[in-house]
C-alpha cells in the first residue's frame, strides 16, 4: 500500500485529558487507544501460529473489546489450515473474539517453520488483505522475534501496512529473546485470568509442552505490570516503533 491510505490517519495513542496523577505514583502518564473516525474501531490481529496472536495480546483483545464491544476483529493466524490445529485457531479466536461486534477469522495452511522458504506465498496473503482490511490498529509479532516464522510475518506487516498503528507483541520461548517493550496495556486479575483460562481451553495440543503454563504467562504479566506501574500489577506490552500523537481539543 503506498501513499495516503483511507481512514487516515489510524487510532493513535492518544493522550487524555485531565489525567489525575496521584500524589508519589509511578505510574507512567497513560495513553488511550480511541477510535479516530466514524464507525467501529477496526482491529486486525496477526499471528504466525495457532495461539501466537492469544499469548502475544489475548488480554489486550479482551480488554479492548470490553470497552468497545462493536470493535471490527479481522484475525489471522497463518498456519494450521486444515491440520488438528485448524479447530485449536478457531478456538481461541472464538473464546478471545466473544464481545466483538464483526469478526472474521482465517487460518492459512503455510508450513509451520517453514515460513521464510514460503515468503513469496505469504507476501501473497498479505497483499491480499491489504485490499480487504483498512485496521486502525495491528496486533504483530515483534522485529526482534528470533523465530523464523515470527519475524517473517512481523517484516510482511510492516511491508503492507505503512500508514498504521502497529503494536508488536512478545512470545515467551526458549529462545529467549524477550527484550524491553515500550507500550503496555495494564490487566485487571480478572482478564489475566480470562486469558489463560482461554489459552488453556483452546490449545490441549500444547499443554504437554513444559513452556505452556500458567505461570509461564501469568509470570510475564506480572513482570510487565510491574515495569509499568499498572494499578492491578499485571499488564501485557508491546513494541510501538512509529505512533503519532494527537490531543483531545
Ligand atoms: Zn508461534
Amino acid at each position: 500500500m503506498g501513499g495516503v491510505a483511507r481512514g487516515w490517519p489510524p487510532a493513535e495513542l492518544v493522550s487524555r485529558p485531565r489525567i489525575r496523577r496521584r500524589g508519589g505514583s509511578d505510574t507512567p502518564l497513560p495513553f488511550a487507544l480511541a477510535p479516530q473516525r466514524q464507525g467501529p474501531l477496526t482491529v486486525l490481529c496477526l499471528g504466525a501460529h495457532a495461539d501466537d496472536i492469544e499469548i502475544g495480546c489475548g488480554g489486550t483483545v479482551l480488554r479492548l473489546l470490553a470497552a468497545y464491544p462493536k470493535t471490527d476483529c479481522h484475525w489471522v493466524v497463518f498456519s494450521g489450515g486444515g491440520g488438528p490445529r485448524d479447530d485449536e485457531a478457531r478456538k481461541g479466536a472464538e473464546l478471545f473474539l466473544g464481545r466483538a461486534g464483526r469478526r472474521q477469522v482465517v487460518v492459512h495452511a503455510f508450513h509451520d517453520g517453514f515460513f521464510p522458504y514460503e515468503g513469496g506465498e505469504i507476501k501473497n496473503a498479505f497483499e491480499a488483505l491489504a485490499g480487504a482490511v483498512e485496521p486502525d490498529v495491528i496486533f504483530t509479532h515483534t522485529r526482534h522475534d528470533r523465530h523464523q516464522d515470527h519475524r517473517l510475518i512481523s517484516d510482511l506487516t510492516w511491508q503492507t501496512f505503512r500508514s498504521h498503528l502497529i503494536l508488536e507483541y512478545e512470545v515467551p520461548k526458549y529462545d529467549g529473546d524477550l527484550g524491553v517493550p515500550n507500550v503496555f496495556v495494564p490487566l485487571t486479575a480478572a482478564v489475566v485470568r480470562a486469558k489463560i483460562r482461554h489459552l488453556g481451553a483452546a490449545f490441549g495440543s500444547q499443554r504437554r509442552k513444559r513452556w505452556f503454563t500458567a505461570d509461564t504467562f501469568h509470570g510475564l504479566l506480572r513482570l510487565r505490570g510491574v515495569e509499568s506501574g499498572a494499578p492491578h500489577g499485571l499488564a501485557e506490552a508491546f513494541y510501538s516503533r512509529k505512533a503519532l500523537v494527537s490531543f483531545w481539543s
